[in-house]
């Protein structure tokens, strides 16, 4: 195990509930009611970076290799591992994820290694191109993920409809256990490639949403977005019955209204699995958006501390580049927000997000894009994009369940070529 590894503080386990936490220590109020102050020891991590400037001599692939070498990526995999890259293969009408050049350039530095690389990610509770594997499949082809560009096999984890899913303890706030995509079990290493971007529900989408929406089972997705069961819309319905035959709790009935029959949930009996949404042929089953911003980061959280507590050491990359506004679930990609910035690479989600924000912010703004306040040099973009969430929730309570440290050194390589 090398020094970064030992890092993650998967260890600590806050008290609950939290109320607000800063850098130094969080506040908790204990069961008599009476709020005490504790101090947070999470150990400083490390996030390596290069920029995205290239030279002659010098092309992007040259300093990925080198940032590879200097997180000690080629000690991380070992001969005859089965290696998972994660990543998302853009929502169909979307060009902003990650290219497939640079996935291409890591399937070899694995191979390279004498290990077995594959390309995953989960299906999608929502409808769209990617919720089932065969879509997503194709989805993922379109946007260049075949083996014949990238040197790797797809293989879409969590079942052909994303219900096959394993529980992991973790005893938090939200979830005693949660959901995860069977697979995993049998992953020997787990790379998350994340393309960071601005998030509707979130504020950002990074390193921490990649893994613990990313890796959640249909039953999870839905747990994370809502209390509530599906909605049938009556209008819609055609009482067809396709829903009620997929449905795993035999919890859709059919029952006669003015227009004929339609279906309708039996609350008591849902196990809130979200077949019914992806296999309506009407849409007309709809998830209930009610959970709020904050609830949804945290339980984003306690998903990603259920991978990384199976996992850990999972080795993370992050694309800083090509900044939308919105995430690459969205059927479109907007002009970035802020130039470039480059690629991150840590053994810590919590401090890989932290360096991201702080990079993001740091920039100045793009006018003529989304973004229009806030394009000054450290000011918050993702808050003028999305005033209303708190996008510091994920990473405090990240931080505070023990799924990483805000504190990191941001060590720069092969800047040498800076402009
Ligand atoms: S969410 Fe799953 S269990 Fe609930 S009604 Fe739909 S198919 Fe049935
Ligand atoms: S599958 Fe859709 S249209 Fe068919 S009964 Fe169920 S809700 Fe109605």
């Amino acid at each position: 195990m090398t020094e970064h590894q030992k890092l993650l503080p998967l260890s600590f386990e806050a008290p609950k509930p939290i109320i607000p936490l800063d850098t130094k220590g969080i506040c908790i109020k204990n069961q008599t009611g009476l709020k005490f102050s504790l101090e947070v020891r999470v150990a400083k991590s490390t996030v390596y970076f290069i920029g995205p400037w290239t030279d002659m001599g010098r092309d992007i692939f040259a300093k990925l290799g080198k940032l590879l070498q200097r997180a000690e990526f080629p000690d991380f995999i070992q001969q005859n591992d089965l290696v998972a890259l994660k990543l998302h293969f853009g929502e169909q009408g979307t060009t902003a994820y990650i290219h497939p050049s640079y996935v291409g350039f890591l399937v070899s530095q694995i191979k390279g290694r004498k290990a077995l690389p594959f390309l995953t990610d989960t299906n999608v509770l929502y409808r769209g191109a990617r919720g089932n594997s065969v879509d997503h499949l194709h989805t993922a082809f379109a946007h260049g993920f075949s083996p014949l560009v990238t040197g790797a096999p797809v293989i879409i984890s969590g079942g052909l409809r994303g219900q096959t899913s394993i529980e992991v303890e973790i005893g938090k706030k939200h979830f005693q256990r949660v959901k995860l995509a069977s697979e995993i079990e049998d992953f020997d290493k787990l790379i998350c490639l994340t393309h960071f971007t601005g998030h509707l529900g979130t504020g950002f989408g990074g390193a921490i949403k990649n893994l613990g929406m990313g890796l959640a089972a249909k039953s999870g997705k839905l747990a994370m977005h809502s209390t509530l069961v599906p909605l049938i819309e009556q209008e819609k319905c055609t009482g067809c019955g396709t829903c009620g035959k997929h449905c795993p709790a035999d919890a859709i009935k059919l029952q006669e209204g003015r227009r004929g029959e339609f279906a309708v949930i039996d609350p008591a009996a849902c196990i809130g699995c979200g077949e019914c949404i992806a296999t309506c042929p009407s849409e007309a089953v709809d998830i209930q958006w009610n959970e709020s911003a904050q609830n949804v980061q945290e339980k984003i959280c306690e998903h990603a501390y259920g991978v990384v507590k199976r996992k850990q050491p999972v080795f993370f990359l992050t694309f800083l580049m090509n900044i939308t506004p919105g995430c690459d679930c969205v059927g479109f990609s907007d002009t970035a927000i802020v130039p470039d910035i480059g690629i991150l690479a840590s053994y810590d989600p919590v401090a890989i997000d932290q360096a991201s924000v702080d990079l993001v912010n740091q920039q100045q703004g793009m006018s003529g894009s989304k973004l229009k306040a806030n394009l000054g040099h450290g000011e918050d973009k993702l808050r003028s994009l999305y005033p209303n969430i708190d996008w510091t929730v994920q990473l405090r309570y990240g931080e505070a369940i023990g799924l990483g440290s805000r504190d990191y050194e941001l060590v720069c390589v092969d800047e040498s070529n800076r402009r």
